[in-house]
């Protein structure tokens, strides 16, 4: 018999959208990958394992990736609602963000890799300010991390200028080189909030290292407005003439773009990381995916951050995302459970360049959540797919492993004392926000 670190037993096995449900399902795990995928009884006939996790009840799943959030304004969730992007993000955000500190960052990190967790994420693409210390407790936690400090024209509360931004990023860079779950990206804010100069920075120093570019793009008709008021053209097209449209950049919310920014992204091999529910409740409106799979795009699944949101659950923005163009144009048959599922999954994993991520086969990195099927909201199973889609909630997630290594064991999180958490959070929040 072959030696495993780790088997783990189902009642289903979904290795990837497209791909057939196994019945009775299991993986086996050596050095983080997975080494086996097949029949339980197959499986455990043919690999001895240090330990056999076994879920009668459970859904195997690739982990979910969260392609967009600002994992730490969790702590600003629900400070204001109902609000348009505009003064919300200028009267209430801002200003909150400037009393930030790096221990606000750690905390309201940590509160989302918590929540994230448990809504059966292992990775997550942040943008956000002291990146370096939500860098630490990514790391600290085990979750996957694709990491940028948000770099603006203006001085944050985190750095005086762009250009300091930009230095902490290349510094970030080589602090975490060859890190088996971090992933240093370079993350000009948005077209408004980053001149020409200071775009073409971000550029080059992604070029230099190799690295992906993070932005919002388009993420509503005002800035559609006010990009062309400034520089003649469409925020895609403005990119595209400095140069930063490519394969290597994850362009997140594009919801202002018309039929031929769709065009000139997918000729670019442009990714696309799609926040329906933050879209609506900004009201900025509502991406043209089902345009954008037509295309080619690469479509990727965020949540955005909590404060406009205001939940990390990637389990119900799958929901959103398969059902709001089928609302939107009167159209069932648009972004199917299998599109908004490879959104979460594979989608995600091609945009991020991660070959051996989003999908459950042997030689990819060991990375999955098992959903509890013994629910009354889940029977019967048809297909797990739609299950998973359509009716599973995020409370269903039993366990969540990355490389391997148990992050949520029996609804228990391992790596995260939830209930020091948030007895810390509840004492820092008075007072500082
Ligand atoms: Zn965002």
């Amino acid at each position: 018999m072959d030696a495993a670190h780790l088997i783990v037993t189902g009642e289903i096995l979904v290795s990837a959208p497209d791909a057939e449900p196994i019945q009775d399902g299991a993986v086996a795990i050596r050095d983080g990958a997975f080494i086996a995928v097949g029949n339980r009884r197959d499986i455990l006939s043919r690999y001895e394992a240090e330990r056999i996790l076994e879920r009668p009840s459970g859904l195997i799943i690739p982990g979910l990736i969260n392609a967009h959030t600002h994992a730490a304004m969790t702590i600003f969730r629900g400070l204001a609602d109902d609000l348009p992007l505009k003064s919300w993000l200028e009267e209430h955000i801002f200003p909150a963000e400037a009393r930030l500190t790096p221990e606000l960052v750690t905390l309201g990190t940590e509160l989302a890799c918590a929540e994230m967790i448990r809504c059966g994420t292992t990775g997550f693409v942040d943008m956000y300010l002291f990146e370096s210390a939500v860098s630490q407790v990514v790391d600290r936690v085990g979750m996957r991390g694709w990491l940028g400090e948000g770099i603006f024209d203006f001085p944050t509360p985190a750095f005086p200028s762009g250009e300091a931004a930009l230095k902490e990023t290349e510094r970030l860079i080589s602090v975490w080189k060859g890190h088996p779950l971090i992933t240093i990206t370079v993350d000009p804010h948005t077209p408004y909030t980053c001149a020409p100069g200071l775009l073409e920075g971000c550029r080059n120093l992604a070029d230099r290292h190799n690295a992906l570019l993070v932005t919002h793009l388009a993420e509503t008709w005002w800035e559609d407005g006010e990009i062309r008021r400034r520089h003649g053209v469409s925020p895609t097209a403005h990119l595209d003439r400095l140069g930063l449209l490519s394969d290597r950049l994850l362009a997140t919310h594009c919801v202002a773009v018309g039929p031929e920014d769709v065009e000139l992204m997918a000729r670019r091999g442009v990714n696309v990381a799609h926040c329906p529910e933050s879209n609506l409740k900004l009201g900025s409106g509502v991406a043209p995916v089902p345009e954008m799979l037509r295309a080619g795009i690469q479509v990727a699944l965020g949540t955005d951050g909590a404060a406009s949101n205001n939940d990390l659950d990637l389990m119900s923005e799958m929901d959103s995302a398969a059902k709001i163009p089928k609302g939107v144009h009167r159209d069932p048959t648009l972004v199917s459970a299998r599109d908004a599922f490879g959104m979460a999954t594979t989608g995600a994993a091609a945009a991020l360049h991660r070959g051996d991520l989003g999908c459950i086969r042997p030689g990819m990195r060991a990375d999955l959540a098992v959903i509890d099927l013994a629910q009354v909201h889940l029977r019967p199973c048809y297909d797990p797919v739609s299950l998973v889609v359509y009716a599973a909630r995020s409370g269903d997630v039993q366990d969540v492993l990355v490389e391997g290594g148990s992050l949520l064991d029996d609804r228990r999180l391992v790596t995260i004392d939830e209930k020091a958490l948030l007895a810390r959070l509840e004492k820092a929040i008075k007072g500082a926000v």
